[in-house]
C-alpha cells in the first residue's frame, strides 16, 4: 500500500443490523473504529438495514443518532458514498435524517453492478416467508398510509407504540421454531432469478455465511452480513470477489 492510499481504496463494504443504541455502547465505538481504520477512502459503504435498534422517527433523541450522523457525514464528505437501506427496526428513518448523515436512501431490493458482477442488495426480512405471521404485520406496519398516519403521531406515542411492537415481536419469536425465521430457500432463488442477479448481500438473520445456489444451471453466491450483539464484522469486496469477516466485539 503507498502511503497516501487509504484503507478501504478499491474495497466497497456491506454491514447490517448493529442495532446501535446508547445501551451498547461497546458496539458504537466499534462502529466508529471501523469507519476509520477500515472504510476510509472505500469505494462505498452500504449499510443494509437495521442500522439502530430502534427508530420512531428522524426526531429519534438518542446521542448515538447524533454522533452516528456527524461520522457517516464525515465520511461521505470524504468522498466515500454511504447507502442506507431500511431494515425491520428503523423503516421510520427519513429524508430529514439521511440528508444529516449523508446518506442516500436505496431501495430494497436495490440491484447494483459490483465490479461488473450484478448484485442484489436486501435487508433479508423479506426473504424469510415461512414466517407468515410477520409478512403479515410487516405489510400492515410499512403500508403507506400506515407510515403517513404514524408520522403525524406525537413522539412519545410512536415510541410507546415501538415499543409494543418490539415486546410483541420478541414473545412471539420465543414460539417459533429457529427455521421459519431463517430465509427461504425457494424465496432465495426466486429473487435471485426474478432480478438477473449472481450475488445476493443481506443481513436480518443474525447467521453469518456464504451459500452457493443454483439458479437454473447459474452458479449465484449468497453472502449474510453479520450482526453487531456479541461479534461485529462485515462483508467486503473488491473487483476480485467478496469476504465475510466476523470478530469478536
Ligand atoms: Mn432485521
Amino acid at each position: 500500500m503507498s502511503p497516501t492510499s487509504k484503507p478501504g481504496a478499491g474495497r466497497t463494504f456491506f454491514v447490517a443490523d448493529l442495532h446501535l443504541t446508547d445501551e451498547r455502547p461497546a458496539a458504537t465505538g466499534r462502529f466508529f473504529r471501523f469507519l476509520e481504520e477500515e472504510v476510509a477512502g472505500a469505494d462505498a459503504l452500504y449499510i443494509l438495514g437495521d442500522l439502530f435498534e430502534a427508530w420512531v422517527g428522524d426526531d429519534h433523541d438518542e446521542a448515538v443518532a447524533h454522533e452516528t450522523a456527524r461520522r457517516l457525514r464525515a465520511l461521505a464528505d470524504s468522498g466515500t458514498p454511504v447507502r442506507f437501506m431500511h431494515g425491520n427496526r428503523d423503516f421510520m428513518l427519513a429524508a430529514r435524517y439521511a440528508a444529516r448523515a449523508g446518506m442516500t436512501l436505496v431501495a430494497d431490493p436495490a440491484r447494483i453492478d459490483l465490479y461488473g458482477v450484478p448484485t442484489l442488495l436486501m435487508h433479508g426480512d423479506t426473504l424469510c416467508t415461512d414466517d407468515t405471521a410477520y409478512q403479515a404485520f410487516r405489510r400492515r406496519v410499512r403500508h403507506p398510509l400506515t407510515l403517513a398516519l404514524l408520522r403525524h403521531l406525537p413522539f412519545s406515542l410512536r415510541r410507546r407504540l415501538a415499543r409494543r411492537a418490539r415486546a410483541g415481536s420478541q414473545a412471539a419469536k420465543a414460539d417459533k421454531p429457529a427455521a421459519i425465521m431463517d430465509v427461504n430457500e425457494a424465496e432465495v432463488v426466486r429473487v435471485l432469478r426474478e432480478q438477473q442477479a449472481a450475488r445476493l448481500i443481506h443481513g436480518h438473520t443474525h447467521r453469518p455465511a456464504r451459500h452457493a445456489h443454483a439458479v437454473d444451471g447459474r452458479d449465484c453466491e449468497r453472502w449474510v452480513v453479520p450482526d453487531w450483539y456479541a461479534r461485529w464484522g462485515y462483508v467486503v469486496c473488491d473487483a476480485a470477489g467478496c469476504a465475510l469477516r466476523l470478530e469478536d466485539l
